[in-house]
């Protein structure tokens, strides 16, 4: 029987579709007629490394990456990269670094750490910070490096919510964290240096995070660098150096079937456009809520939203769960509210939320 599935809109661990989540338990027990679940099988067998090359084929497919990239399959969350990137890539050189939000920011602060250790240097080209984080600085204004080895940005920040959409046109190999936007609309992998991804947003469960690395940058890592970070070493062993984390990234193929299955990241952009124009509208509609980014940045993903009266905020969270819209409690950083509308929130759901703010907005107003 079907699961009574409410509308999460959780910023991440976010929902898994459901008919990933249906597949997977229909094999939880009895793997492929094996009588075991996938999660209780070597890494190394035939088997298990066939779902491996599926699911990064998918993933090739899906976003159109070139040859000349390797995707990798790891661990230790988007976070780990922050201290990957430095140690792989800034090697004795300088790093530009973007910051437009908390994960950019921690981003340059972990590279800062090195930089001070001297392994390079780290420049933070601008911030954004002035602004709270609701803008971008203009580029004019960013004190870009001649011969920077990587400029690292965020994508799309989670918290902020606000999205880069082109990414920046810079000479150095450019890096993004795509966290909470990958694969919800398309991009030219062929722009950047590197890609990385946290799964637990719009990939599957935590537990995993993709690198998509353009093999020239291969092979510059410090010494320092542990081993399992090192992504030369890892694209050598096929991201298993150790114990993968096997079940998300079986899990991780599933949702790759399901994304193609809908039509690929083409026609899940139109939806998502769809659920964030609505949701925004309602916003810009009323005087009783507001979002406070600068439009062109407003992410498509992660929308947060503020009530003119704060002190309706607690009513707000009791009454939407009340209704069974889950998950809307805002960043502490933030406050407010935020609804995160990744992949595996349906249009309805976000019909569903709208209907409840307006609602809300006409008894409490
Ligand atoms: N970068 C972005 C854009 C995120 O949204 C997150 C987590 O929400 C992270 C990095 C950190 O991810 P993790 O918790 O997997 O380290």
């Amino acid at each position: 029987a079907t699961a009574n599935r409410v509308p999460n809109f959780s910023a991440g661990p976010a929902t898994i579709p459901t008919a990933v989540l249906e597949r997977a338990q229909n094999e939880l027990l009895d793997w492929q007629g094996r009588g075991m679940s996938v999660m209780e099988v070597s890494h190394r067998s035939k088997e298990y490394v066939a779902i491996t090359e599926d699911a990064e084929a998918k993933l090739r497919s899906l976003m159109d990456i070139p040859d000349n990239y390797k995707v990798l399959f790891l661990q230790g969350g988007a976070s780990l990269q922050f201290s990957a990137i430095p140690l792989n890539l800034l090697k004795d050189g300088r790093a530009d670094y973007l910051t437009t939000g908390a994960w950019s920011g921690k981003a340059v602060k972990e590279a800062k750490r090195y930089a001070d250790l001297g392994l390079g240097t780290v420049n933070e080209v601008a911030t954004g910070k002035d602004s709270n984080f609701t803008d971008v600085p203009a580029q004019s204004d960013w004190s870009v490096s001649e011969d920077a080895a990587y400029f690292h940005y965020c994508a799309n920040e989670t918290i902020h919510g606000l999205q880069i959409f082109e990414p920046p046109q810079v000479n150095a190999p450019l890096i993004a964290d795509m966290s909470s936007c990958i694969l919800s609309q398309p991009i030219d992998v062929s722009k950047f240096g590197m890609i990385y991804a946290g799964a637990q947003k719009n990939i599957g469960p935590a537990g995993l995070i993709i690198v998509i690395i353009r093999e020239d940058l291969l092979g510059q890592a410090s010494e320092w660098c542990p081993l399992l970070m090192n992504y030369e070493h890892q694209a050598e062993k096929e991201s298993m150096s150790n114990t993968p984390a096997t079940y998300s990234w079986y899990l991780a193929g599933l949702v790759f079937d399901w994304l193609e299955a809908q039509g690929g990241v083409e026609a899940i952009y139109k939806v998502n456009q769809q659920k964030a124009d609505l949701l925004y509208q309602t916003i810009d509609d009323s005087s009783f809520y507001n979002n406070p980014v600068a439009p062109e940045y407003r992410s498509i993903m992660n929308v947060p939203f503020t009530l003119a009266d704060s002190s309706l905020d607690k009513v707000f969270l009791a009454e939407s769960e009340a209704a069974g819209l889950m998950n809307l409690k805002g960043h502490r950083d933030v406050g407010g509210m935020r609804a995160s509308i990744y992949n595996a929130v349906s249009l309805e759901w976000v019909q569903k939320l709208v209907d409840f703010m307006i609602a809300f907005e006409k008894k409490h107003a």
